[in-house]
């Protein structure tokens, strides 16, 4: 059996609008994120550890925004066809872990439904997801409020 990790980076800025969606979770929010799809930026973030994880490419070649098929994509949909990717190679995730950067809007209140929607779209067990949230304390574009970074990192095994 091989083991791989994988790790994966997203950033989306806040733009006008009243909610977030963050790991498949609906957070009314004075702003929302800008993106062509709905902004998961969480979500992004995983599904490009996983394809980094299993050397697949990364969510932009997968589903160009340049592509309407993915205009206001349910990331829910993106992560669960990312999961098939890997299955059908042969990979199967063994645990995810999640950081949202951002001082607003607070992610603690919402992570057990994050990890259960992970849950449900990858077939993972809840205890093997970790949904997780930092500040910068103020400091560059995420303490400002302008936007939102997420990082995720996976392992995987061959089955
Ligand atoms: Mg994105």
């Amino acid at each position: 059996m091989k083991t791989r990790i994988g790790q994966g980076i997203d950033v989306h800025a806040f733009g006008e609008g009243d909610h977030v969606m963050l790991c498949g979770v609906r957070i009314p929010h004075d702003r929302a994120l800008v993106a062509h799809s709905d902004g998961d930026v969480a979500l992004h973030a995983l599904c490009d550890a996983m394809l980094g994880a299993a050397a697949l490419g990364d969510i932009g070649r997968h589903f160009p925004p340049s592509d309407p098929q993915w205009a206001d994509a349910d990331s829910r949909e993106l992560l669960r066809q990312v999961d098939l990717l890997l299955k059908h190679d042969g990979w199967a995730v063994t645990n995810a872990d999640i950081t949202l950067v951002c001082e607003q809007p607070k992610i603690t209140p919402h992570a057990k439904q994050m990890q259960a929607n992970i849950a449900a779209d990858t077939g993972l067990d809840i205890t093997d997801i970790s949904v997780k949230a930092t500040t910068t304390e103020g400091l560059g574009f995420c303490g400002r409020g302008e936007g939102i970074t997420a990082l995720a990192i996976v392992q995987i095994k061959s089955w």
